[in-house]
């Protein structure tokens, strides 16, 4: 059943039972664009209660807020109760947000939002100053949206968010990591952590970040500041989150680690290092789960990790300290990283680096001392006093296979072991 005929069920369900229901919000707005909404969010004069009457799955999702899912078909469909349709669309936040639509397609538009959309504008719903004020997190959503959809912010708004910048501190930081995730993963991110710089929320959200405005590399690789070679970087990396949240923290610590040789060249020692905790400081700060931060804070560390020359044993080891889920991860950022530097873009040693990572992975050839066809406890069953001595052994017979895989096999390992000790 096409998605719509689904929304269309739920309301008459509602309608049938006597109340009054209307699809709003992003939905009527998406729609009206010709883009699929991602969710659809349905207003009643039903309470909780009486929608709990009408159907078999509800679950409170936010029953506080009058708010609970009604799950229909495996498809679920925030129901939200309400006083009145004119109160409902005035609490929310943009003109373009604050539409709804009956079952029959007919538009609810009571403060300009069709019009705006028309325009490509996004305009606070009333007073900027009130409404950011209110909720903080608009301020960022706006940018989110002027992003996402291709919008440009309307002047009285954007100055509203230039002025009110400050209160987005108030915010919780899990409500402005969401956003900040959805604006990186736009088909704009850029443009979006562009926009959060010059209306000064990304001062407020990563401080960390605001020192790399202007700073001049002084090196023959790069043609922009920090700052610009960060988002041309992220404009080069594909939409995941990972490889974008590295993009943007990549060279972080690149003015605190800046240092002039004496013909005048920049250098920036360490910065990945550096870069690698002062990464992990905001990416905590910001409440993004630790799996997130292992994989981004890793890919940071190894983003200057790029070698024309690689030993296969050295790129084992590389593949092994950046995790194998994460290792084209890192290519991607290193070839976009070149990518957001000075012509001419070099990317061969990336490319070669990837294609033998690649071939190293399909044939599962060990990368580890767990891939070993032998184990420590193996070797004390075979009379090696327990000890660091074991520890050591394992790590040079690793070595052995990471040059020479077809090694790999427990007679083999032993084999050379009893050869040693002789
Ligand atoms: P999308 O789902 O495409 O990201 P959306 O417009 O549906 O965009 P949601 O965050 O899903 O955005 O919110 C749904 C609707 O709820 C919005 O369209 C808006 O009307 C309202 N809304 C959400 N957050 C706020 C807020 N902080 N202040 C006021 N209204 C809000
Ligand atoms: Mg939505």
């Amino acid at each position: 059943m096409d998605i719509t005929e689904q929304v269309k069920k739920v309301m008459q369900r509602l309608l049938s039972g006597g109340y009054e229901a209307y699809l709003v919000g992003g939905g009527v707005r998406d729609m009206i664009m010709g883009r699929a909404p991602h969710d659809y969010d349905i207003i009643t004069s039903a309470s909780p209660a009486g929608v709990k009457k009408i159907f078999d799955r509800v679950i409170p999702v936010g029953e506080k807020h009058g708010t609970v899912a009604v799950v229909e078909n495996k498809m679920s469909f925030e129901v939200t109760s309400i006083k009145s349709l004119e109160q409902d669309l005035s609490r929310r936040d943009f003109t373009m947000n604050s539409l709804a639509m009956d079952i029959n397609g007919k538009v609810y538009d009571c403060f300009g939002g069709e019009d705006d959309i028309k325009k490509k504008v996004i305009r606070t719903v009333g007073k900027p100053e009130q409404r950011f004020r209110e909720d903080p997190l608009r301020l960022i959503r706006a940018v989110r949206f002027a992003v996402d959809l291709g919008f440009d912010l309307h002047a009285g708004t954007w100055a509203g968010i230039i002025e009110n910048s400050h209160l987005i501190a108030k915010t919780a930081a899990e409500r402005v990591r969401d956003e900040l995730c959805k604006i990186l993963l736009s088909g704009g991110p850029g443009c979006g952590v562009r926009l959060l710089q010059e209306c000064g929320l990304l001062r407020r959200i990563i401080p960390e970040l605001a020192g790399c405005v202007g700073f001049e590399q002084r090196n023959r690789h790069h043609d922009r500041d920090v700052f610009e070679h960060t988002l041309a970087v992220l404009d080069n990396t594909p939409a995941t989150l990972n490889v974008r949240l590295a993009a943007l923290l990549h060279d972080v610590a690149k003015p605190v680690t800046f240092s002039l040789d004496e013909k005048g060249e920049g250098h920036f020692y360490n910065h990945n290092i550096v870069g690698e905790q002062m990464a992990r400081a905001i990416l905590n700060k910001l409440r993004l789960s630790n799996d997130t931060i292992a994989a981004v804070t890793s890919l940071i560390r190894e983003h200057t990790s790029r070698y024309a020359r690689i030993s296969t044993s050295g790129l084992k080891r590389l593949i092994k300290r950046v995790g194998v889920d994460n290792i084209n991860d890192l290519f991607e950022l290193q070839i976009a990283d070149i990518r957001g530097s000075a012509r001419p873009f070099d990317t061969g040693a990336a490319d070669r680096m990837r294609e033998e990572a690649d071939s190293i992975l399909s044939s599962k050839e060990p990368l580890g001392v767990k891939d070993l066809a032998i184990s420590g406890r193996d070797l004390i069953d075979m009379g090696f006093p327990p000890g660091p001595e074991i520890g050591k052994t394992i790590k040079d017979l690793l070595e052995l296979v990471l040059e020479k895989p077809e090694l790999n096999t427990r007679e083999n390992l032993i084999n050379l072991l009893r050869k040693r000790n002789k």
